[in-house]
């Protein structure tokens, strides 16, 4: 393509409303536009970048046995009923009426539609196993869509749906979808991980997130050292090994604590680790107050607590609602006579003798345990895991790194087969229920990720198979006749050989067209100038590594072909 003739409408200033790199990028190159909130149009090289990720996932998908097809984006409110998910999805489901005053609402995910094809279509033993899949627009109201195309509302989705006639079947079909996924990463050229995670509202037995490695990254990923294992921080086990009781139960002590709320400074103030303090947060299950107990050091894992009390929704309450809900001011909250239903992180039924709130301004209690004074709900795995804690798996020493969620794949088991009454005849007529999976990539998130993976302070570094072009040919003498036809003559013999190529043929400065390229991120640049006049040879540089080489413009050809096709091949 000719840049003079495309729209890639590149901006100098750094956009303000743009927090991240990919999103300040993205506007920066021309690539997207914001309509409105979370909801933004993929100019042609926004676009023509999108596209190759779907291409990628394409491709890998029907290597995989999966079939390609397209639901609506409007979905009938009637199924989500079925799956008692109208009500369990919450808010982040767009829903309205139509002019029938019928009511609908803008899918942000497709099990129920498909499950629906499942069973008028699907209906013997024969028809399984079955993977389909769509590339499609999907809507989510999200609370707070951020970040350009992190975190849309609209954005573009790949996901996949498989049908089996058991649990083992199932577990192949996953399998099948896990290795895709790892080779649709590792074709797009980016660093990633796979890791264990927590099921959220899709619902289903297990799942694995694919993370792509990245310092600005919303997810925390726990690392053994030792072993394989590797879990979203919100899905890790902490593993808390059996503690034999050491000091004798001492009697409860209620002491005064005046003004002290905040862990550190009633520590502080007693002299005490925060580790000997039990912290009461009052949290909504939704909508209902619940107490939650943990070390004074120790945060609470939202994820871990909603699996916990089973909840669709938990929030961390405010001061109000606190003293709605127990009649005391926060700060001073305890699990000792509270009036609210209390559940407690396990590692706080091994502690002797502790410290809590005595649900009474400026007053803490001491020497409480557990057994003794409280009564519990439940007790669980409900904090944050930490890199002091051992591996749940070897034991080996964890690290953390940061990610973002690209892909995810469930096993589904049965849930939606049987709210939907979806069903199959065995070898045996007999009636069973599908064992479903399902399987997303974000693939408009996959390329803002690439670029919060590979950028520099010039811009966009893309790999080599995400770039909207491989190779940008700059004419830096458009008024030179020998330059411009050597740059013409170039930019046909690469189209020729098969490589995207743009040709910078505007009428500006050299200095402004190096930036533009630089910004765009196209792998190798070529600059067709005075120099060739001299010698003959052309300069390419190398966005990545930054070399520069000379060589013929027939020379050039072959070179870059042999490094963009071994590139796509990998
Ligand atoms: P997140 O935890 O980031 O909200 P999710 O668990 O809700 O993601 P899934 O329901 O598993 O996401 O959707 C499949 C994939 O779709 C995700 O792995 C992610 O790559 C992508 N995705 C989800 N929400 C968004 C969004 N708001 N904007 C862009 N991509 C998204
Ligand atoms: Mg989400």
């Amino acid at each position: 393509m000719r840049y003079s003739k495309t729209l890639i409408p590149t901006l100098k200033e750094t956009p303000a409303e743009a927090e991240v790199i990919s999103h300040r990028l993205m506007l920066r190159a021309g690539f997207i536009r914001k309509l409105t909130a979370g909801v933004y149009s993929y100019l042609p090289l926004g676009l023509a970048a999108i596209r190759k990720v779907e291409n990628i996932v394409r491709e890998e998908m029907n290597r995989a046995g999966a079939q390609e097809l397209l639901m609506p984006m409007v979905q009938p409110a009637d199924l989500w009923v079925e799956t008692g998910r109208y009500k369990k999805y919450g808010p982040e489901l767009l829903r309205f009426h139509d002019r029938h005053n019928r009511e609908s609402c803008l899918g942000p995910t497709h099990e129920e539609v498909i499950t629906d094809i499942a069973r008028k279509e699907l209906h013997s033993y024969r028809d399984l196993p079955i993977n389909l899949y769509q590339i499609q627009t999907k809507f989510r109201d999200e609370i707070r869509p951020r970040f350009g195309l992190m975190r849309g509302r609209e954005f573009v989705m790949k996901d996949a749906y498989s049908f089996d006639v058991s649990d083992e079947a199932a577990s192949l079909s996953y399998q099948k979808m896990y290795d895709a996924y790892k080779r649709i990463f590792t074709r797009c050229g980016l660093e990633f991980r796979a890791v264990q995670a927590d099921s959220g509202s899709i619902g289903g037995s297990f799942s694995h997130e694919f993370m792509v490695l990245a310092k600005t990254g919303e997810d925390t990923i726990v690392i053994c050292k030792n072993c394989e294992f590797a879990a979203n921080m919100e899905k890790a086990a902490v593993v808390v090994a059996p503690k034999e009781r050491v000091e004798p139960m001492a009697e409860l002590e209620k002491i005064e604590t005046p003004g002290k709320r905040k862990v550190e400074a009633v520590c502080e103030f007693l002299g005490i680790e925060a580790s000997k303090l039990v912290k009461t947060m009052v949290f909504k299950a939704d909508g209902v107050p619940v107490a939650v107990l943990v070390r004074g050091d120790r945060d609470v894992e939202e994820v871990k607590l909603k699996n916990l009390l089973g909840a669709a929704d938990v929030e961390l309450a405010d001061d109000k609602e606190v003293f709605d809900a127990t009649g005391v001011p926060t700060g001073y909250l305890g699990p000792v006579g509270i009036k609210i239903k209390v559940v407690a992180d396990q590692e706080v039924a091994s502690m002797e003798n502790f410290y809590v709130g005595a649900n009474e301004k400026n007053f803490h209690l001491k020497n409480v345990n557990l057994d003794r004074d409280c009564t519990i709900e439940a007790i669980g795995d409900l904090r944050q895991i930490t890199t002091a804690d051992p591996c749940p798996e070897c034991g080996g020493q964890l690290a953390t790194t940061e990610g973002i969620e690209v892909g995810h794949v469930f096993k589904l088991g049965t849930g939606y087969s049987e709210s939907m009454n979806a069903t199959f005849q065995d070898q045996h007529g007999k009636e069973k229920h599908f064992v479903m999976g399902c399987y997303g990539v974000g693939v408009t998130r996959v390329v803002a990720a690439a670029i919060e993976q590979n950028h520099d302070e010039n811009g966009i570094i893309f790999p080599i198979p995400l770039a909207p072009f491989s190779v940008v040919v700059l004419n830096l003498g458009v008024n030179d006749k020998v330059i411009t036809d050597a740059a013409e003559k170039l930019y046909g013999d690469l189209q020729k050989a098969g490589i995207e190529v743009l040709l910078d043929d505007r009428d500006e400065r050299p200095g402004f067209k190096f930036k533009d390229a630089d910004l765009l991120g196209i792998p190798f640049r070529v600059n067709v100038g005075k120099g060739f006049v001299k010698s003959g040879q052309v300069e390419v540089k190398n966005r990545k590594t930054g070399d520069v080489e000379e060589m013929t413009p027939e020379s050039l050809v072959t070179v870059l072909k042999k490094r963009i096709s071994s590139a796509l091949s990998s």
